[in-house]
């Protein structure tokens, strides 16, 4: 969902008469669909990616992307979780002052903070922030991969991983592993290997 950026909500007169009244514009941009695969992969950025310093200091359900500029400019954090989205940006406005090392890049810098202001709004009981995930949509299905040919897995995938897809993005089963002999077709039938 686009809602366009609005700061004044309301005019009113000293009698408290509304003389404006504003509204966000909002138009869909993403399919709900589209939308979870996306959360999805941006949740795998703080489960494992380059964000996962979010979860020294934050462990529910979170997406979000790192950023990093020339030189360790800005170190970026933008994130979200099912009920609020936070961006940190660690920077100067003369870019002559910046990080000289790794220690600049988003995932350093920036989300780590994320992470603590995640942890102390949803620690804060006169918050009171609901404990939920991100609602999987009607036809998203999670389908178990080969890590190898990421087509549908079969029992004989040797490697194998939960992934999301659509009725169009859905793929077709893993033509390698289609027996328990597959290691044997790998090296050619007949030869035995030592
Ligand atoms: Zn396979």
């Amino acid at each position: 969902m686009y809602v366009a950026p609005y700061s004044i909500t309301r005019i009113e007169d000293k009698d408290g008469n509304i003389i404006e009244e504003s509204s966000p514009l909002r138009r869909e941009v993403f399919s709900d669909q589209t939308a979870f695969i996306m959360t999805s992969m941006l949740e795998g950025v703080v489960n494992g990616g380059t964000g996962s310093h979010v979860r020294d200091f934050f462990q529910l359900p979170a997406a979000g992307k790192t950023g990093t500029t020339t030189e360790f400019a800005d170190a970026w954090f933008v994130g979200y979780t099912p009920q609020i989205a936070a961006s940190v940006w660690v920077g100067f406005d003369n870019k002559s002052v910046h990080f000289k090392t790794w220690d600049g890049q988003g995932g350093r810098a920036a989300a780590p903070i994320w992470g603590r202001f995640m942890k102390y709004v949803y620690d804060d009981p006169t918050i009171a922030m609901p404990l939920e995930y991100f609602e999987k949509p009607a036809k998203v299905y999670a389908d178990t991969i080969c890590m190898e040919t990421k087509k549908l897995a079969t029992p004989f995938c040797p490697d194998k991983m939960i992934e999301y897809f659509t009725d169009q993005t859905r793929p077709g089963n893993c033509e390698k592993h289609t027996t328990s002999k597959w290691r044997e077709g790998e090296q050619g039938a007949g030869t035995i290997s030592f």
